[in-house]
């Protein structure tokens, strides 16, 4: 940071509840500036809520959203992946329509074409926006002829091109159920425990953040000119005061803003994703979208490949990712939405195993209606990758999401996609500049000395300890890196 920004700093103590991606990227950009920093997480590890597989770096699962959600969503994930690049899985998605569907490929190409002008104009303002390869190549179309042909084209080891990509596809997707053109886009996948990794070994370099996990926020109060926070860290109660108060308590900010008695109306989601394997496959996958109406049978299918011939899996329907009362909204005398506790306990003490078998049985034949072999070959793998996630107001359809205030010192973020993250954090630090706690400071201004030294062998070994801790099969915590050039 620039001795000249550090010398201007008032010393104020800023607080940051929740160390989910929204928190830890906070913590992280609010640190490479040199402010004083608490980052309090109740779990062992940060990003431990729920998961977090698709860049959603144009919005193109969602066929519902308007086109400036979906650009607000390209230009944050170019952000994000600019400054997670080790936890960035690249590899391309496949975005088809199923013949049973009421939507037409047709329907959904003006959109692409608006993100890819968009991906251009970003990569014009700045070189360095280029990391979803070659704007001429952000999205490609495949006929079914063109498809038919790479049947007879052996799987490439390291697919380089979309045409290799694809190549699998041919092999074993049933072509008959999809309506053609089916589309190729440059929508990569996150690695939840990369992520992680990388937010937490960065804070822990930072001398002038705290990072404490394991630590739990129990009451918070607004004094005259501060903030009084009690936490139990370690099992001791401890009590500090702030200047500032960061409310990133995911789906459970609700519970902080009640404390506070402010009010604030938001849903409250559970869903779940399935982890299978297809035992001996070696294969190099593109992401898998299956298009299909939201809370009907025939909901969205999503294939979501991992190394080792793990996919995790899901299916817009009630019996595989969506719950029966699984969305929830707050009341007027609670900020708090408060879901049934058939879903806390879930998240709180773990799952049913009948339930983990039945609900991933039924998202292997969801995917298997378009891959028909996986039905015999896949197997349960896992418990879910599950959790609830806040959106603010009423709009469940909501997706690129950001932060609020009340009054000058309070923030709460409210991100629904973790592309959103360091829009929040931009936000937070101007705040903080307005009162005087940072003097220079410009928008979107990067230039951080310590996140880049964390080299990628550092982040995979410490996201492999993380996914084994969490009872994950290792796999999960490995991804395609960016190629070199690309
Ligand atoms: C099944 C599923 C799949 C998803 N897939 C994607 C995806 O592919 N891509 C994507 O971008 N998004 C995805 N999401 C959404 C995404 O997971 C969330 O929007 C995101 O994790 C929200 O981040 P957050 O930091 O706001 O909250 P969280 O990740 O929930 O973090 C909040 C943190 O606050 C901590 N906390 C809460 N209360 C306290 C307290 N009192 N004291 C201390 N700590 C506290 C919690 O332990 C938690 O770590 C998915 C969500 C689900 C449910």
């Amino acid at each position: 940071m620039n001795a000249e920004i550090q010398s201007n700093q008032k010393n104020a103590r800023i607080a940051i509840i929740g160390g989910g991606i929204a928190g830890a990227t906070a913590a992280l950009c609010l640190g490479e500036l040199g402010l004083d920093v608490t980052l309090i997480e109740k779990g062992p590890t940060l990003v431990n809520g729920p998961p977090i597989c698709h860049l959603h770096a144009g919005g193109n699962l969602y066929r519902e959203i308007p086109v400036a959600e979906c650009l607000t969503l390209l230009r944050e994930s170019i952000d994000l992946l600019r400054l997670y690049p080790y936890a960035i899985d690249y590899r391309p998605t496949v975005v088809a329509v199923p013949q049973n569907d009421k939507g037409t490929p047709q329907d959904l190409i003006p959109r692409l074409k608006t993100l890819q002008a968009e991906y251009q104009r970003l990569i014009e303002l700045d070189a360095n926006n280029q990391v979803l390869g070659a704007p001429e190549q952000y999205f490609e179309l495949f006929t079914l002829a063109q498809v038919e042909a790479l049947k007879s084209r052996e799987i490439v080891e390291k697919p380089s091109s979309l045409i290799e990509w694809m190549i699998p596809v041919a092999h074993h997707v049933d072509l008959t159920q999809l309506k053609f053109p089916i589309i190729m886009v440059q929508e990569y996948g996150v690695n939840l425990f990369r992520l992680a990794a990388s937010a937490e070994l960065a804070l822990q370099k930072m001398p002038n953040c705290a990072l404490f996990t394991n630590s739990k926020v129990d009451a918070v109060q607004s004094l005259t000119d501060s903030w009084q926070v009690d936490y139990q860290r370690d099992g001791k109660n401890c009590s500090e005061n702030f200047d500032f108060l960061i409310n990133a308590a995911g789906f459970r900010s609700g519970l902080v803003d009640d404390m506070l008695g402010f009010g604030r109306q938001r849903l409250v989601e559970f869903k779940a994703a399935y982890v299978t394997q297809w035992p001996g496959c070696s294969t190099i996958w593109p992401e898998l979208i299956f298009f299909g109406d939201r809370g009907t049978p025939e909901g969205m299918a999503q294939f979501t490949p991992y190394p080792d011939g793990y996919f995790q899996l899901h299916g817009m329907t009630e019996s595989i990712t969506l719950f029966d009362n699984g969305l929830v909204e707050s009341a007027d005398n609670s900020a708090q939405p408060k879901l049934p506790n058939k879903f806390t306990d879930k998240i709180d003490k773990g799952w049913p195993v009948e339930e983990i078998t039945s609900r991933s049985q039924s998202a292997i034949d969801h995917l298997s209606r378009f891959i028909p072999e996986f039905s015999s070959v896949a197997t349960v793998s896992s418990k879910p990758l599950f959790g609830a996630q806040q959106i603010p107001g009423d709009n469940a359809d909501l997706r690129a999401a950001g932060v609020s205030f009340v009054g000058q010192h309070y923030a709460r973020c409210e991100i629904v996609k973790a592309s959103s993250a360091l829009n929040v954090a931009d936000e937070i630090i101007h705040q903080l500049q307005r009162l005087g706690y940072l003097s220079q400071w410009k928008r979107g201004d990067r230039n951080f000395n310590i996140t880049p030294t964390i080299s990628e062998q550092e982040i995979a070994d410490y996201a492999q300890s993380i996914c084994i801790d969490r009872e994950y099969p290792v796999s999960l915590a490995s991804c395609n890196v960016r190629p070199k050039g690309l």
